[in-house]
């Protein structure tokens, strides 16, 4: 089958990475049978200093009509004085915005390979660990009335948060089904002991519960959820939770699994069509250095085969052929830490995930 895909490189080390990750694509399409056509447009910084905006209405119209976008990273000190609502981050709300994208999915997964590189105690993760967050991406507390105003000690600030039963019950269906696609376990984490948006949300997960039976279902408070992540991060397989602890959890996971240079991330909506990202930035230390690890933006693809075009198969192989190359010993810089290995560079490690990836056919 034919796939559009809209490329987004951005800035810094963007384009060396989504490079690599659609090299990787393209080899997984001719040894699967599919073709993915890709199709570039200007985000970020050099749209600014292409069309003196970071988010151009071509690129939008161009992710519109595409079936997925692949999005390297934005970004870099060139454009760091510009006033904020002119900056390359705000292409990223904007375009999240305008591809109606209010799941935000970030796996953390520890490649046993890599486990020297994680924090945690080496018998907490010895066979590693595989767990997706599924985060409410454009409701709550970052998205409700603000302000300040006199209170009983003079001057205060406030937030609000508010759900409704139709944005809980979205990202909680988005949960539930890739925890089908996964092992079937699943964590909503909440505050309900005190919020009043934390019980219309655990109540509306209850709800959503009965049309799952297969799926294995337990609450947790989010004190408890960010103790047990360290605890032993291997009894989760799928959290489900609002913006504001999926902001703080999701980083607290990611921070387990050793580099952030490992980490892809995908954001969806309604449609098929998501978009597909690493959650680290244009890294401007390293841009043009090839020293980038371009795992992020790999596994940031094989998560658009997986969520976009339902290729659990071809995205398996991804994944399974960045293992390979890790269990081969392959690392780059930022992976190699204090060890004598010598790193390779973000081409040599792309060239080795399609080796393997060829290999395992
Ligand atoms: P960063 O993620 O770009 O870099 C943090 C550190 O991690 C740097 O030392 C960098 O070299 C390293 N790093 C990041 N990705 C790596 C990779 N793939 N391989 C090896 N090392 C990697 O964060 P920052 O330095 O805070 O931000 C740099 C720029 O990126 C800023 O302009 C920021 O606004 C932007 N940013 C963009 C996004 C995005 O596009 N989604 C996200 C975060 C930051």
């Amino acid at each position: 089958m034919d796939y559009q895909i809209a490329l987004l490189s951005g800035d810094g080390i963007g384009p060396e990475i989504t490079e690599a990750s659609v090299s990787v694509l393209e080899k997984t399409g001719a040894l699967f049978g599919h073709s993915f056509h890709f199709k570039p447009y200007l985000i970020g910084g050099n749209a600014i200093d292409a069309c003196g905006e970071p988010l151009p209405q071509e690129t939008v119209s161009g992710c519109l009509a595409s079936d997925s976008v692949l999005l390297g990273a934005v970004g870099g000190p060139k454009w760091d004085d510009l006033p904020g609502d002119r900056r390359p981050e705000k292409a990223l709300l904007g375009i999240r915005a305008a591809l109606g994208l209010y799941t935000n999915l970030r796996p953390a997964k520890l490649f046993p390979a890599l486990r020297g590189a994680s924090p945690l105690r080496a018998d907490l993760i010895a066979n590693g660990f595989d767990i997706l967050i599924v985060r409410e991406l454009t409701g709550g507390i970052y998205f409700g009335d603000r302000g300040y105003r006199n209170g009983r000690y003079g001057e205060e600030a406030f937030d609000t948060e508010s759900y409704s039963v139709t944005e809980i019950e979205r990202i909680g269906r988005a949960a539930f089904e890739a925890a089908m696609q996964r092992n079937r376990r699943l964590v909503s984490v909440d505050k309900a002991n005190v919020l009043e948006t934390s019980r219309l949300w655990r109540k509306t997960m209850h709800m959503l519960a009965e049309s799952y039976p297969e799926v294995q279902y337990r609450d947790l408070f989010v004190d408890n959820a960010a103790m047990q992540l360290v605890r032993d991060p291997r009894q989760f397989d799928v959290i489900v939770t609002s913006n504001m602890f999926g902001d703080i959890l999701s980083d607290e996971a990611s921070q387990l699994t050793g580099s952030i240079g490992m980490l892809a991330s995908a954001s969806l909506g309604d449609s098929k069509r998501g978009l597909y990202e690493p959650i680290h930035g244009s890294a401007p230390d390293i841009a043009g250095k090839n020293l980038a690890n371009p795992v992020a933006a790999i596994l940031s693809g094989a998560m658009m085969l997986r969520y976009s075009f339902g290729l659990n198969r071809e995205a398996d192989a991804i994944e399974s052929a960045v293992n390979t190359v890790l269990e081969q010993g392959f690392r780059t810089a930022d992976l190699v830490g204090v060890s004598c290995i010598e790193p390779v560079s973000c081409t040599e490690m792309t060239a080795q995930i399609l080796n393997a990836l060829s290999s395992a056919e």
